[in-house]
């Protein structure tokens, strides 16, 4: 028997694991010397300047070519992307857009601030969307489906697709959380018509804020640049993209991504694939030992564990309660686990469960929608039962094997020192 920390135990580690920021824990010379560059260059906007270095541009050109899909734009946040997927696909006023009940905020509040109105999908054990639940939460009002690969994992992308393809609506990822994830060898972000990516600082890799739309289609490309630009577009020849203003041109957002932003994440980008190796190294590395040790214990379910990027090792437990006692006494042994979004399905923010927005009159929910928009706080309960029972134990890139084997031993120890019951 060993003592558990949180009642007065040694922890097994005396020193906390390295910050869950796997992109800023490799930042080093080469992000500071690329963004000192731009600073010496005195060209920190990516489309005029006097010694323009071609940060942004390059980050483009390096997401298309190492992703595999034609086209790649910058923008200001993984938000502005998800605002500039729904404006390319014309997505606003009148439509529905489904989400999955687990989430962060961020992927309903773009649905209504594209003033779209969000309907919600349970989850499945994956945590990420149930294909299966579609069918209920579908209508005729209904334009696009927003899967979210949830901290690191694949969504089960084939039954989506082929739901999307029967209703002719659209798919949009949303891989703020899970950049470099693969679903059957294929990028997650580049499978659907257009796909999503955050690099804010809590995600893969990042530049603090930052984003990215990625698509195989020139045409969402088309008013995708035109949307993040003020309606312009401003290198034509670099899509062979003619059309005229006149005929094309409509009015749009400022969500530019600078040349520092840039610099940083085309520096970023290179150290995806090492970032994502190391994660998923210690993560199958911890799994297969718990899994061992653990008899019964219960991973969170994936659809293809070899996309999975291995960011974090989701493990379920019977009930809220064994969860929170687990984290707990996890963390008080100095390792850090955690619950998404306060245990709660997304639709459960006031925000969204109140059907507020910014804009006056209930617009856009006062939409005279031919089956009504109702939310209530049962509607996902796949999704109200998993979210506060399912906990994620963060695996940074730069974890030793020794840091593995201190979590291995910590879960091992709580568990049986609690006698969860798995
Ligand atoms: C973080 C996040 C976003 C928003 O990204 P920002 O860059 O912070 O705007 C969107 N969707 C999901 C699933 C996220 O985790």
């Amino acid at each position: 028997m060993s003592k558990l920390a949180i009642n007065g135990g040694t922890p097994v580690r005396s020193r906390p694991l390295p910050p869950n920021y796997p992109g800023a824990v490799v930042y080093g010379k080469e992000e500071a010397d690329f963004a000192s560059e731009v600073i010496y260059a005195q060209s920190p906007f990516r489309y005029y300047g006097p010694h323009m270095k071609g940060a942004v541009e390059a980050l483009e050109n390096a997401m298309t070519r190492d992703f595999g899909v034609p086209y790649a734009l910058a923008v200001t946040s993984g938000t502005a992307a998800l605002i500039v997927a729904m404006k390319a696909l014309g997505i606003g006023y009148g439509d529905k857009v489904i989400v999955p009940a687990n989430t962060f905020l961020a992927t309903a509040g773009a649905v209504v601030c594209s003033n779209a109105v969000p309907v919600f999908c349970d989850v499945d054990d994956s945590l990420n969307l149930d294909p299966a639940d579609l069918d209920r939460v579908y209508d005729e009002d209904v334009k696009a489906v927003i899967v979210v690969p949830i901290l690191g994992n694949p969504v089960d992308m084939d039954p989506v697709v082929a739901f999307a393809k029967k209703h002719g609506i659209a798919v949009i990822e949303d891989v703020a959380q899970s950049c470099g994830v693969r679903y059957k060898g294929r990028y997650a972000g580049t499978i659907g018509d257009i796909g999503t990516f955050s690099f804010q600082m809590n995600k893969i890799i990042t530049s603090g804020e930052g984003g990215a739309v990625a698509t195989h289609d020139v045409k969402l490309m088309e008013r995708a640049i035109r949307y993040h630009d003020q309606g312009m577009i401003r290198h034509r020849d670099r899509y062979g993209i003619d059309s005229p203003d006149d005929a094309f041109a409509f009015s749009g957002q400022n969500y530019r991504m600078n040349e520092l932003s840039g610099a940083v994440m085309l520096e970023q980008w290179k150290k995806l694939p090492s970032i994502v190796a190391n994660m998923k190294k210690r993560h199958d590395r911890i799994a297969d030992a718990l899994a061992a040790e653990i008899p019964g214990i219960r991973f969170r379910a994936c659809p293809d564990p070899d996309g999975c990027i291995g960011s974090n090792l989701g493990i379920i437990f019977p009930t809220a309660e064994a969860t929170a006692s687990f984290n707990r006494a996890l963390n008080a042994e100095n390792v850090q686990a955690h619950i998404l979004y306060g245990g709660k399905p997304v639709y459960m923010n006031p925000s969204l469960l109140h059907r507020r927005s910014a804009e006056k009159d209930g617009f856009p929910y006062n939409y005279p929608f031919n089956k009504p928009v109702v939310y209530t706080e049962d509607m996902c309960p796949k999704a109200v039962d998993l979210i506060p029972r399912t906990t994620y134990i963060p695996i940074s890139p730069i974890l030793t094997d020794g840091d593995a084997d201190d979590i291995i031993e910590a879960v091992a120890k709580v568990h049986r020192e609690l006698q969860v019951v798995v």
